[in-house]
């Protein structure tokens, strides 16, 4: 079962889209450069079906999308939340955030909008640094992934 610590409605994470970020606990990745170490321990909330109902309910914004940031330990139930928030909100479009290089065999990228990989590593920066490691992926309507990375970058 992953856990979340907190959750917040963000503008930047996603381009396009107003996001209700949920931020999940164990995070397994190590990067040297966290900036959230407080997520590494396997501290919060359990996010079950039943708490992110709750958490889309309680939010007082108009959002778009809702985007879980992390859950690496658990590829599998990242899959199955988000196949959920999709029948459930399916006005909502859903992201995923993850630390890791690669995406998971253990997800189906036809329950996602968005798709962030890429581990911080500081010498490169993140998403907004010409020079990241990190990419954003996005679904076109044919179903493919696109790198929109590039969004991020300032003209
Ligand atoms: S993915 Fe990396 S930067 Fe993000 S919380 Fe995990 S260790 Fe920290």
């Amino acid at each position: 079962m992953l856990k979340y610590v907190n959750t917040g409605v963000v503008f930047q994470e996603i381009p396009d889209e107003v996001t209700l970020s949920i931020n999940i606990s164990n995070c397994p990745c190590r990067c040297p450069g966290c900036h959230s170490k407080y997520l590494w321990e396997d501290i919060g909330t359990p996010l079950t079906s039943i708490e992110i109902d709750a958490i889309i309910d309680k939010c007082n914004q108009d959002i778009t999308c809702v985007c879980l940031m992390g859950g690496d330990s658990n590829p599998s139930y990242i899959n199955t939340l988000a196949e959920y928030i999709h029948v459930t909100h399916p006005k909502l479009k859903v992201g995923w955030y993850s630390g890791k290089t690669i995406i998971s065999s253990d997800i189906n990228k036809s329950n996602f909008d968005y798709i962030k990989i890429g581990p911080y590593i500081r010498h490169l920066g993140a998403l907004k640094s010409k020079t990241t490691n990190q990419r954003l992926y996005k679904k076109e309507t044919n179903g493919e992934f696109t790198d929109i990375t590039s969004r991020f970058w300032k003209k």
